[in-house]
């Protein structure tokens, strides 16, 4: 498989990654790797609630980042925060304002993580998803990185040349656990009574997986 050669900004030499979940990650992980590129993963998700499924994400996370030898920093699960940070908001929508103080409190931590020891570079996995607005992810990922003179915050495309469709099949590859709705409680509940308006079940956590079988995309 032919990828671009990615290179940092400014020629620098060791990036940063968030990471929110396997499938997302699997793909931008392998696209870093195929550059020769030096990463660390941050997995820092507080958002996903509840700690089942919290669990079973960031288990698969593990498992592909000690699959390839990338340092894996577990970050804290401070839910408190979150759930304070996010009063008043709990009934916005899906890329309202709820979410961008959801990005930015992980692009916050990471960035905090990256200044405190020595990555220049702070990037995402968050953006790959067709689910989310990239603008307002890289709005606040360059936020974050400004708080600190020195770093930099990656705003690559990672849907581009081909990487929404590895996406998939390196999480049908993988097997990887497959989430059916972003993360918060909130997320949870507007997914269910959608479904519920659809005549769908509930969704059940922790059953669903891609498989090599499955036509999902
Ligand atoms: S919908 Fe997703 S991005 Fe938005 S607040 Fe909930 S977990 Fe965060």
């Amino acid at each position: 498989m032919q990828r671009a050669k990615l290179e940092l900004p400014n020629k620098a030499d060791k990036l940063l990654l968030h990471s929110c979940c396997a499938p997302c990650s699997g793909e931008v992980m392998e696209a870093i790797i195929a550059s020769g590129i030096d990463f660390s993963i941050f997995f820092y998700n507080p958002n996903i609630h509840p700690v089942k499924e919290y669990l079973i994400r960031k288990e698969e996370n593990i498992r592909f980042a000690e699959k390839h030898n990338i340092p894996f920093i577990d970050c804290d699960y401070d839910t408190d925060n979150w759930f304070e940070r996010a009063k008043g908001m709990e009934n916005e929508p899906e890329r309202g304002i709820r979410c961008t103080m959801c990005f930015d409190m992980r692009f916050e931590r990471t960035a905090l993580y990256a200044h405190e020891h020595g990555f220049p570079v702070i990037s995402s996995s968050l953006g790959i998803s067709r689910w989310k607005d990239m603008k307002q992810i890289n709005g606040c990922g360059e936020r974050a990185a400004s708080h600190y003179p020195d770093m930099t915050y990656w705003d690559y495309n990672w849907r581009k040349g081909g990487g929404s469709s590895r996406m998939i099949e390196i999480s049908k590859q993988e097997e990887f656990y497959q989430q059916e709705y972003c993360g918060c409680v909130y997320s949870l509940r507007d997914t269910n009574r959608f479904r519920k308006s659809q005549g769908r079940e509930r969704i059940k956590l922790g059953v669903k997986f891609y498989s090599a079988m499955s036509n999902e995309e």
